[in-house]
């Protein structure tokens, strides 16, 4: 569909600026991680490539990013193939030079039918939002060598329009899927409101965090229940302050959008 899979660098203007927006997210995050009494190295940067352009994208692997995320199970199949074909020329070409790796991460809300292309591609799956979506995953897993890492989406703020657990279901999901042995389930993942700026983007924060402790504590998550992944580029510092150590960022690292926004057919 369309996306060219020829090495076009970008231009050295546009390479240059995304590699100023990347640095300058960086240096947040380590700053963020600092006043919360962490160093950068425990926060992940996931950079949310949906209105990237594939240029950028190798750009950004490039320069070391090795963790990508996509919200719509077609763009990220398609993207996580080229830029794999990608690095397997590069390394087919120079076997001896170290070629980066990628990881993507699957961040939008997945239907039913496209739950095995989804897992093929990702390293962790961020929008486990229903006991269904579980069994779907666990049954479609049933053949990967290892587990499928997934984070199980919370609807904190409780908008009628976000995707998610309610945050009492949440343990009650957790001791469920605790019989799926083809899922692992590495955390919780949550969205702030769309509106109420920085104040209610903490608010929604700091109870997400009080409930992944919870898990923890209760040891409802398991032995490897350690990703709280939330903030995006209107909030991330306000998460990381919070909590989160994992921060999906794209707006600010990607900039203007470079693709429309693509939507999955049915
Ligand atoms: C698009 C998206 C992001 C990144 O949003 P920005 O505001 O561009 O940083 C993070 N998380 C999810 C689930 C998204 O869909």
């Amino acid at each position: 569909m369309g996306e060219s899979t020829a090495t076009a660098p970008l231009d050295a203007a546009s390479a240059s600026a995304l590699r100023d927006r990347w640095n300058s997210v960086r240096d947040r995050v380590s700053a963020a991680a600092g006043r919360s009494g962490r160093k950068a190295s425990d926060v992940m940067l996931v950079v949310v490539t949906k209105s990237g352009s594939i240029d950028q994208i190798r750009e950004l692997v490039n320069m070391g990013q090795v963790d990508l995320a996509e919200n719509r199970v077609q763009q990220l199949t398609q993207r996580a193939a080229t830029i794999g074909e990608w690095l397997s020329r590069r390394s087919e070409m120079d076997p001896k030079a170290t070629v980066p790796q990628v990881r993507w991460h699957m961040i939008g809300s997945l239907q039913r039918n496209k739950v095995r292309k989804a897992m093929d591609v990702s390293r962790l799956v961020h929008s486990m939002d229903s006991l269904r979506l579980a069994e779907e995953m666990q049954a479609a897993a049933s053949r990967r060598p290892t587990p499928m890492e997934v984070l199980v989406e919370v609807n904190v703020s409780g908008e009628a329009s976000k995707s998610g657990i309610a945050p009492p279901a949440v343990r009650h999901m957790l001791d469920q899927m605790d019989t799926m042995v083809n899922l692992k389930v590495r955390g919780l993942m949550c969205m702030a409101p769309l509106s109420g700026g920085q104040d209610e983007a903490r608010r929604t924060f700091e109870r997400c965090k009080e409930l992944f402790d919870d898990c923890r504590r209760s040891g409802s998550g398991g032995d490897r229940f350690d990703i709280l992944s939330m903030g995006m580029s209107g909030d991330f510092e306000v998460a990381i302050e919070c909590g989160a150590n994992l921060v999906r960022v794209g707006g600010a690292v990607i900039g203007p959008p470079q693709v429309e926004e693509a939507a999955d057919e049915a």
